[in-house]
Order: structure tokens, then sequence, then C-alpha cells
């Protein structure tokens, strides 16, 4: 069995695994839950652009035998069955899959940087936005012109490596009203809870996580930490004032009076931090 094979054999133990809303029993020749869950899988493995279009190119005969040879398939539901069936089933229950499949044996090694580290990239994006049509699980923003924006957003985390074209997913933290929370979720809290749920789990890799301006703060800092790992986050002057003036404040040679204790270059402390110029360096 080759490693696809196998990955795919784990997806469709997941998908049978998925609850079932239907009530009696199983009659003949109804779809199994594993061939809703694996017919929505084969859109985006087969690279198509929409759910119609995949299911249009089915129809017609295109795709239909990959599908079927490479999933096992025995029969393709229509795209509305598949998410009638598939809404509210816990995205969570996937989970494992993306651990498994950049645990399977030399994957990993390709994308090792930084003496055998990984580099796990996060980001947010969106993937819903409407004024019309809105769940309970949306989040809202006012525009300019008065109206309600509801839209879905969740942070995505790969493994990634500087020249490497290809790019290992890790699962996503949806931004979504928590319970029992006062404010709107936002990428910062899914960053936290995201390490909280997988840094166990990525701790061996000694990961190095990325991240842009919005996570270069204390608290996102220490979750990275608590959970064993290291950061590279983009670190913007406008909004980061105080690095900045710590790093590139005023030069305390051209104060018109240093006092007469300075030495003629700028120092570093006894800890190894660079010395602020706003005075003269430490004598610690
Ligand atoms: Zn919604």
């Amino acid at each position: 069995m080759t490693v696809l094979d196998s990955l795919i054999a784990e997806l469709k133990g997941v998908c049978a695994g998925l609850p079932d809303r239907r009530k009696g029993p199983r009659r003949d020749g109804e779809y199994t839950m594993a061939d809703i869950g694996l017919s929505a899988f084969a859109v985006f493995f087969m690279g198509s652009p929409s759910f119609l279009g995949h299911q249009r190119a089915l129809a017609e005969g295109h795709g239909r035998s990959n599908c079927q040879t490479l999933f096992g398939m025995t029969a393709i539901p229509t795209d509305a069955y598949i998410r009638q069936m598939l809404d509210g089933a816990p995205p969570g229950a996937f989970d494992p899959l993306f651990f498994q499949a950049a645990g399977t044996d030399g994957v990993l090694a390709p994308f090792q940087r930084l003496n055998g580290r990984v580099l796990i990239a996060l980001d947010g994006t969106e993937c819903f936005c409407s004024r019309k049509i809105h769940c309970p699980r949306c989040s809202t923003r006012k525009r300019s012109d008065g109206g309600t924006e509801y839209f879905h957003s969740f942070l995505g985390a790969s493994i990634v490596a500087p020249g490497h074209r290809q790019v290992l997913p890790l699962p996503a933290e949806f931004i979504a009203p928590q319970d029992g929370a006062e404010k709107q979720d936002c990428e910062r809290n899914a960053a936290k809870r995201w390490l909280a749920r997988h840094g166990p789990a990525v701790h061996q890799l000694r990961p190095v996580f990325l991240g842009d301006d919005l996570f270069a703060c204390q608290p996102i800092a220490a979750a990275v930490q608590q959970q064993g790992g290291n950061f590279i986050f983009t670190c913007k002057p406008a909004s980061h004032q105080t690095i900045t003036e710590y790093l590139t404040g005023a030069d305390w040679r051209n104060i018109a009076n240093p006092p007469s204790h300075a030495a003629s270059a700028p120092q570093r402390s006894t800890d190894g931090s660079p010395g602020c110029r706003c005075a003269p360096p430490t004598t610690r």
C-alpha cells in the first residue's frame, strides 16, 4: 500500500465515523458517510475551482474514474446532499490526519531548517463574507455606510520552508464566537487556542512559529514559549514604538554634553541586550 493509499484509508475511516443525521435503518444503495466525506475531499484533491464545477465535471464523465480509483468511492452524491450531511460535522475529527501526514517517514526532512527545526507559519484568512446570509458562528463588523458584514475566518497553520514550493498544512483554528466570551473572537485568541491544543503535538519538531505584525505581542510570545517553541514575528516600527525606540532610539553620542564617564562607542549590557542608546551604556 502506498503512502497516499494509507492516508486516504485513514481519511475514509474518519469520514465513516462522522455523525450520521439520517434516522431509521440504513437502506440499500444509500450513500455511506465515507462516500459523502470523500466526495467533499475530492473537490479539493482534484483542484476543482468550485464545488459545482467539480460536480458538473463528474456528471460529464471527467474525473469520475479518478475519484473512484483513488478514493474507492462507490457512488458520488450531489453537492446539496453533501452539504446537508456534512454541515455541523466537527472539523476537529480530521485533526489527527494532518499530524499523521506530516509524521509520515521522509515527509518532514526537506522542511527542516535552522539545524533540524521546523517552521510553522500562522496566519488568519477569511473564507466567507456576506451582508445578508449569516449564522450563529459568524463574526461581524460595521462598515462605513452603517451596514453590517458577517464573515467567517480561521487561523491557518502550515509547515513551510524557504526554497520549498510545497507547504504541509496543519489543523486550522476557526475564529468564531466562543462560549462565555464577552468580546468577539479574534486571530490572536485563535492563535492562543491553537498553541494550547496542538502545541504538545508539534513540540518534538522543535517549532519556530512565524507570524505577521499582529502576533508580535507579549501574550502570543508567552503562549509560544509555554509550548516550548520559538518565534519569528514581523515587528513593524509603527505598531511597536517601544521596541523601535529601544533599537533605534536617540544616539547618546549626539547629546551635546555627554557624561564624562560615558564610553566613546555604544556598549552592550552584561545580559547581552543592546544598551539603550537614549542613555549612557550601563556600567553594571
Ligand atoms: Zn456564519
